[in-house]
């Protein structure tokens, strides 16, 4: 059987020095409050889906605020640490395009 393809997303740079992306470049303050609000749902419905617990927290990159939990999750394909929904709620930050269409294609009230 061929094993799918992990994709991490919400992994973000806590410096000018790292390669990850920075949170504050995907900021969309055009999304629809309907459009963020699939995407809420999508990513709480995975939430059980946790794995790598860890014993410490994340502060968000945008605000330094705790984000919660301190674990990944995933949905088979994509992987985002828990704190990733805090800044789509808080800071209008959008998936990447091609994990955006996936939530939008699940139609979740
Ligand atoms: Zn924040």
């Amino acid at each position: 059987m061929k094993k799918k393809i992990k994709r991490y997303v919400g992994f973000w740079a806590e410096d000018s020095k790292s390669l990850l992306p920075r949170a504050s470049d995907f900021i969309d303050e055009e999304l629809s409050k309907k459009c963020r609000k699939k995407i809420i749902n999508y990513l709480r419905l995975a939430s059980h889906n946790g794995f790598n617990f860890t014993k410490g927290f994340s502060r968000c990159r945008i605000c330094k605020t705790i984000t919660p939990g301190s674990h990944e999750i995933t949905d088979g394909e994509y992987i985002w640490p828990s704190g990733y929904i805090h800044y789509i709620m808080k800071h209008n930050v959008i998936p990447p395009p091609r994990f955006l269409k996936k939530m939008l294609r699940r139609n979740l009230k």
